[in-house]
């Protein structure tokens, strides 16, 4: 839940992504996900050490990756765009500058839905922009030296700027997660925080009525984990609500921004621009968009998990705990999809996606492609489970022994339970023959070729001597009469 806030909470967001390429973003030195695998300045080339005369070359992977991120945001992708030319001195820029897209930007105007409350409610922010930029060498400081180590310099990252749309920490956490899961679930972001490959400048405003103008930000630069925003958030706003409430009057005299050109700041403002000596990339040309690329954004089929996660409210009637289970891992919902399009009940894969199979994951550190059993044999399980009209604790029981063995659930259901049988032949065969003539109307199914309900009978017969049969033989019969 969201902490109770007395005062209006306005927050907007500034988010690096590092894109996942192939390549760097202008040379062709390999984009290393995981630096500290790597011997320092060992991936460097002239280009992203800065040398003088090397030139750059926008990497055509990276571009793509950009492009499909605009289009999962909803932005505008224009056709003609153009990097900018960001200088200031530090020793992990070689360069002098970086390379940014400040006053024409490839991705602008952009929205992102996602819900918040438990999926009860839906909210829509909106985005600035996402434009490309490259990153800085990594900075290792000792106490008595301080290292560079350039293989991080000219990695490619996108910054997306949202509007000043939040209006407390659960929607920017909320929204972070929908992010992370969009770019992750399409494949252009491995969005680790805790590697750093996503983190998050959080700007925080508050004032008393919707009425008020906005005051001051407060920027909390490169968070990198939800629980370290969400208490940014808090602590910033109750400092700032206890200077709002002591020095009201001071705060009344200050001349204030109004709407306007407190928005015109957002979008950095002059002064931001003078300070970096912002300029056109002279060693860039204008980047303009042909069709080919643009098609080929167009024809890219993105996983938007929010539009999932509607569905699976919608549609299926999922509560928050389905929804958890089957939306925080990539391979988990993808194999939730696939069992789905194989007429099986999607409220039954759910089920026990998140029940004894999440326990399972959870409890050995395993992945759902990693259990001892494949997506055939959940499927047959589900299936077992949806037709047979087991007791779902009977079920949970070859469950726990799949998950253990990896056997087949039918295997298990014929050799676990009934491995003594105790009803002889003639007996059987009076039973089968009386389920059979008490449903007329499934017979009729299996004649037809709706050969699972063969299950049904099994089941039937199962129960009619009280599990005392082997389901096996059972089946042999049935099958041999019908
Ligand atoms: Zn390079």
């Amino acid at each position: 839940m969201s902490y109770k806030y007395t005062m209006l909470l306005t927050i907007w967001l500034e988010i690096h992504i590092k894109l996942n390429s192939e390549n760097k973003m202008f040379c062709q030195c390999k984009n290393e996900q995981n630096f500290d695998t790597l011997e320092p300045n060992t991936n460097i080339c002239p280009v992203c050490t800065g040398q003088p005369g090397a030139l750059p070359t926008l990497s055509e992977d990276v571009l793509l990756l950009a492009l499909k991120l605009g289009k999962a945001l909803n932005c505008k992708i224009n056709k003609e765009s153009q990097f900018d030319r960001k200088s200031y001195f530090y020793p992990d820029l070689p360069m002098g500058y970086q390379i940014t897209q400040l006053y024409k930007p490839t991705n602008t105007d952009g929205e992102v839905s996602f819900f918040v409350n438990n999926y009860e409610e839906e909210k829509k922010i909106r985005i600035l922009d996402a434009h490309m930029e490259n990153d800085t060498a990594k900075m290792i400081h000792e106490w008595w030296q301080s290292l560079i180590d350039f293989n991080r310099a000219g990695t490619p990252l996108i910054e997306i700027v949202t509007w000043p749309d939040f209006s407390n920490d659960d929607e920017v956490v909320e929204f972070l997660k929908e992010l992370q899961r969009i770019v992750r679930y399409n494949n252009i972001s491995n969005a680790d925080m805790e590697k750093w490959q996503m983190r998050v400048d959080v700007n925080i405003s508050i004032r008393k009525n919707e009425s008020d103008p906005l005051w001051t930000r407060v920027e909390l630069k490169n968070i990198n984990s939800f629980w370290m925003i969400k208490r940014a958030i808090l602590h910033e706003y109750n400092r700032q609500k206890t200077l709002l409430e002591k020095w009201e009057k001071i705060w009344q005299e200050t001349r204030m921004r109004n709407d306007t050109e407190w928005i015109s700041k957002m979008m950095r403002s002059k002064e931001d621009a003078l300070d970096y000596r912002y300029f056109p990339e002279p060693d860039m040309p204008t980047l303009q968009l042909d069709d080919e690329i643009l098609q080929k954004v167009k024809d890219e089929n993105l996983i938007i998990p929010h539009t999932i996660i509607k569905k699976f409210k919608q549609e299926y009637g999922f509560h928050k705990e389905y929804i958890n289970a089957l939306i925080g891992d990539f391979d988990t919902l993808m194999a939730f999809l696939e069992l789905s399009k194989q007429w099986l009940k999607p409220k039954n894969i759910a089920k026990w996606i998140s029940g004894s199979i999440s326990a399972y994951m959870k409890e050995n550190f395993v992945w759902i492609n990693n259990l001892a059993f494949d997506l055939k044999q959940l499927s047959e399980f589900i299936k077992i489970s949806d037709e047979w009209k087991i007791m779902d604790n009977q079920m949970k029981i070859v469950m726990d022994e799949m998950l253990k063995t990896g056997k087949w659930a039918q295997e298990i259901i014929a050799n676990k339970w009934f491995d003594t049988p105790t009803v002889n032949d003639n007996e059987l065969e009076d039973i089968i023959k009386k389920v059979l003539a008490n449903n007329p109307t499934i017979v009729e199914q299996y004649k037809s070729g709706k050969t699972s309900t063969l299950w049904f009978f099994v089941w039937q017969v199962m129960k009619q001597t009280k599990w005392k049969a082997n389901p096996k033989i059972v089946w042999e019969i049935i099958s041999k009469i019908l």
